[in-house]
C-alpha cells in the first residue's frame, strides 16, 4: 500500500500533495504494464484518479505523462522485458530545487535494464529521486538516495523550510 501526505512551505503556505509507493489499483504488475487484472475479486472502477480501469489498457498510460517514456517502456515490454519494481516516488530538480511526484519503474530483460529518466519541466535537468524525513523540530529533511542531505526551495517564495501538514505521514491511499 502507498502512503499519501501533504507538505507545505512554512512561509507562504504553498502545498504539495505526495503519494509514495503503490496504491491498491496498481498493486498488480499485470494491471500496470499489461492492462490485465490478476484476479476477478478486485474492483477496478473506484478511486483511480484518471477514471475507470479499462481492460487491455495498462495503467502506466495514466501513471506516466511523458509519451517518449511510455513508448520506450511498451516497446521494451513487447520485446520481452519484465517489470522488476515500480511505485510513486518523490523527485527533485538538482538545479531549481523543485519537487515532483512521479511514477518510478524498472524494466529488465536478459540484455537491458530501463528506468525512466524524468526531466524538470522548468529547466530540463534530470530529476533525482529523494525521500523525506521529519526532524525533531518539525521541519522536513530531504535525503537523496545515496543518503546525502539535499536542499530544496519553495517554488512560490524561495523559502527553504517545509513542514508536514496536520497528520504528517498519514494514511493509505486509494
Ligand atoms: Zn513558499
Ligand atoms: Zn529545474
Amino acid at each position: 500500500m502507498g502512503v499519501m501526505y501533504v507538505i507545505k512551505c512554512a512561509k507562504c503556505g504553498y502545498k504539495l500533495y505526495v503519494t509514495e509507493g503503490v496504491g491498491m489499483m496498481a498493486s498488480s504488475p499485470n494491471a500496470v504494464f499489461y492492462g490485465k487484472p490478476s484476479g476477478n475479486k478486485q474492483r477496478w472502477s473506484v478511486a483511480f484518479p484518471d477514471g475507470l480501469y479499462e481492460y487491455g489498457k495498462p495503467l502506466l498510460l495514466d501513471l506516466v505523462e511523458s509519451k517518449s517514456i511510455k513508448d520506450r517502456a511498451f516497446a521494451l515490454i513487447k520485446s520481452g522485458a519484465e517489470p522488476e519494481t515500480y511505485g510513486h516516488e518523490l523527485y527533485i530538480c538538482p538545479k531549481c530545487k523543485r519537487l515532483a511526484n512521479l511514477f518510478y519503474f524498472k524494466l529488465k530483460s536478459p540484455t537491458q535494464e530501463y528506468e525512466p529518466d524524468y526531466h524538470c519541466l522548468h529547466c530540463q535537468s534530470s530529476l533525482l529521486m529523494v525521500s523525506l524525513r521529519e526532524r525533531k523540530d518539525g521541519k522536513i529533511k530531504l535525503i537523496y538516495k545515496d543518503n546525502q542531505n539535499g536542499e530544496w526551495r519553495c517554488p512560490e517564495c524561495g523559502a527553504e523550510n517545509f513542514e508536514f501538514t496536520e497528520g504528517g505521514f498519514a494514511g493509505d491511499w486509494d
